[in-house]
């Protein structure tokens, strides 16, 4: 008989956190126990202290120590910018299940410290592989741990893997994006187009980093990024196509000519299901998808010149090294400034494309590598934007 897994959730109060812990409660139901132990969360600490009495956690962990008041005096909480990790170093141990839904690369050192404590990671947190994939998948390798990518996408691609003897039998993964709010504008309107426009995405609906991700095309770079780090491809092996109804969610083209696709109803529960319960299926509580209803199926091939991010990240993955970690915290700050109403979107590729010119890489040997190169990248990006903010202000 197989034991009730224990299951740490990292980001619990946003979009993957809120569905992971919906999707906890229906495999509960339907008879597959997990036991959530540690809940961790940046800012929401009123919504934190409600999962906590709906899952009966006590050990806790909220990066705003001002909002720490609203979880109660029964419950152990670690307050701080590392109270994530410190909830992992506290609490996990071998075959526990990591769920790593922390956005940007906040969430790397909890991931590295739940691989160093033999946890299995079901990763939503894709920044972490982008600027630290150097450092996770040899953790990994060393601990024996899986890495379970709830990253639709890559989830389908695991799931299509699952029918080959090694990844030598895999001439070329095709990602699809749904091209976003964006598609088929010009790069003149995008560049100047608005925080309410940007985040009207037509198929998903998530945190606002990944959907501001989603207009510029980045969230689709960054998943090229990560899926060379997920299953070890090279970048001209790793290709994009746009595919507006987000129904396939990838592609896996196998070297004697057959494809294989992963569908399903554009919900994040499938795949953060999948994660936590492969290689088994269970009852889903995701929508069925309606084939019969279903007239259509549109792909197209992605606009380059207008949507440059994609050509960026098969170049950090060719550059190698601290290329990733300058991409990724280039683009966190580039997205920030544009949410906060200080840079026009255009600015985004701008401000990215700068980083990876202005900022030599180096190899990746420690954590404090990575570190150092999201800092670097994080001092000059803002300056830049300061400076594009002040000189907009001014005209
Ligand atoms: P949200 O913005 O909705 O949620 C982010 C979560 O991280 C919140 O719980 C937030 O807490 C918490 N958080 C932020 N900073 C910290 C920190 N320093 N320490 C601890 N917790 C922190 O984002 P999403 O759920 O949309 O995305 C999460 C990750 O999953 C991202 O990497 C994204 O790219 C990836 N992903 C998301 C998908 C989606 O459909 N949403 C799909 C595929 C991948 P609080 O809200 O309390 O401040």
């Amino acid at each position: 008989m197989s034991r009730t897994r224990r299951v740490i959730v990292l980001g619990s109060t946003g979009s993957i956190g809120t569905n992971t812990l919906e999707v906890l409660e229906h495999l509960r139901g339907v008879g597959h126990e997990f036991n959530v132990i540690g809940l961790a969360a940046g800012t929401n600490g009123s919504l934190l202290a409600q999962q906590a009495r709906d899952f009966d956690v006590s050990e806790l962990a909220l990066c705003d120590s001002g909002s720490a008041s609203a979880l109660g005096p029964s419950a152990t909480v670690r307050t701080g910018s590392d109270s994530a990790r410190q909830l992992v170093e506290d609490l996990a141990q071998p075959g526990d299940i990591l769920v790593a839904a922390i956005v940007g690369s906040a969430g790397l050192e909890a991931v590295l410290e739940g691989i160093a404590k033999g946890c299995d990671i079901a990763l939503a947190n894709k920044e972490t592989l982008v600027a630290g994939g150097a450092l996770v998948l040899p953790l990994a390798k060393q601990h024996g741990v899986e890495l379970l990518p709830v990253d639709s996408e890559h989830n389908a691609i695991a799931q299509c893997l699952r029918s080959a003897r090694s990844v030598e039998e895999v001439s070329r993964l095709v990602i699809t994006a749904s091209g976003g709010p964006f598609r088929k504008w010009s790069r003149a309107d995008i560049n100047v187009a608005t925080i309410e426009q940007a985040l009207a995405h037509p198929t998903w609906t998530m945190g606002r980093k990944i959907t501001i991700d989603s207009a510029s095309l980045m969230n689709k770079a960054l998943e090229v990024i990560e899926a060379h780090w997920l299953f070890g491809l090279p970048a001209d092996q790793i290709d994009v196509i746009v595919h507006p109804q987000s129904i396939v969610h990838s592609f896996v083209e196998f070297n004697d000519g057959s494809v294989l696709s992963q569908s399903g109803a554009p919900s994040m529960k499938t795949p953060i299901q999948y994660a936590l319960t492969s290689p088994d299926r269970v009852e889903g509580c995701s929508p069925k998808l309606d084939w019969a209803s279903l007239r259509q199926l549109d792909f197209e091939p992605l606009d380059h010149d207008t949507f440059p991010s994609v050509s960026m990240a098969w170049n950090v993955i060719r550059e190698g090294g601290t290329s990733g970690a300058i991409f990724n915290a280039a683009n966190e700050v580039a997205v920030h400034a544009f949410l906060g109403g200080t840079l026009h979107f255009g600015g985004i590729f701008d401000l990215v494309e700068f980083a990876l010119q202005s900022i030599a890489a180096t190899p990746v040997d420690s954590l404090e590598d990575v570190l150092r190169a999201d800092r670097a990248a994080r001092d000059l990006v803002s300056e830049r934007a300061a400076s594009l903010g002040a000189s907009a202000g001014g005209t």
